[in-house]
């Protein structure tokens, strides 16, 4: 699996193109796409990828913003957990707020990311994974093949976790979805909706020095 991954937006998040490493199908999922459409775009053709499917992890407006563009520029559905859509009625408005800046109506969920389901891409293959408590809906993609994770906002290289001080959020589901993150192999690769990769066992690692202190 090859993986490209692009800062976008004013908050810099972590946007990934992820396609068949070797693949001549050059199939490829757009996570995250939080803004910047037209450079999103450019990479997709950079790379000489042909895009299925957008996923996000959640529905906060700097994970989405680009989607609209991307599904009409590539015509393809978007993937995100219903239980986000909420949130997702709000990015116009929080858009509007934190960035000064109004990005239209929010998009459609095409189709809903549920526990245990399966996105089949390429040669290629996630497992979703509800880990709520940032948001209620957020989830993370694994493959237990490639032995990494796209974490969304639930966890963050250097121990971090993600905020959960709006109203929506849970901070004991949060606790219990990096429970169960923390279970996957220590070897797995993190890869979170800003900053940089970590792996499981480093975040665990990093965590309880935190506590210490
Ligand atoms: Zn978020």
């Amino acid at each position: 699996m090859d993986i490209k991954t692009l800062a976008v937006g004013q908050l810099k998040t972590n946007c990934y193109l992820v396609f068949g490493f070797k693949s001549s199908s050059r199939e490829a999922i757009i996570i995250d796409p939080g803004g910047d459409a037209d450079y999103i775009i450019q990479k997709i053709q950079d790379h000489d990828l042909k895009p299925k499917l957008i996923v996000a992890t959640h529905g906060h407006f700097d994970h989405i913003l680009a989607v609209n563009e991307l599904k009409a520029a590539f015509k393809i559905p978007f993937a995100m957990n219903k239980k986000d859509q909420k949130l997702l009625s709000w990015m116009r408005h929080s858009a509007n707020y934190f960035t000064n800046f109004d990005p239209g109506p929010p998009p459609r969920i095409d189709k809903n990311l549920k526990e245990g389901e399966e996105i089949l891409i390429s040669n290629f293959k996630f497992q979703i994974i509800e880990t709520p408590g940032h948001t209620p809906g957020g989830v993370c993609l694994y493959s237990q093949k490639e032995k990494l994770v796209f974490a969304g906002d639930s966890i963050f290289a250097g121990g971090g976790i993600g905020r959960t001080d709006f109203p929506y959020c849970n901070k004991e589901d949060l606790t219990k979805s990096i429970k169960k993150l923390t279970q996957l192999p220590k070897e797995t690769l993190v890869y979170s909706g800003h900053g940089d990769t970590t792996t499981i066992g480093e975040f665990s690692e990093a965590q309880k020095q935190q506590s210490q202190f």
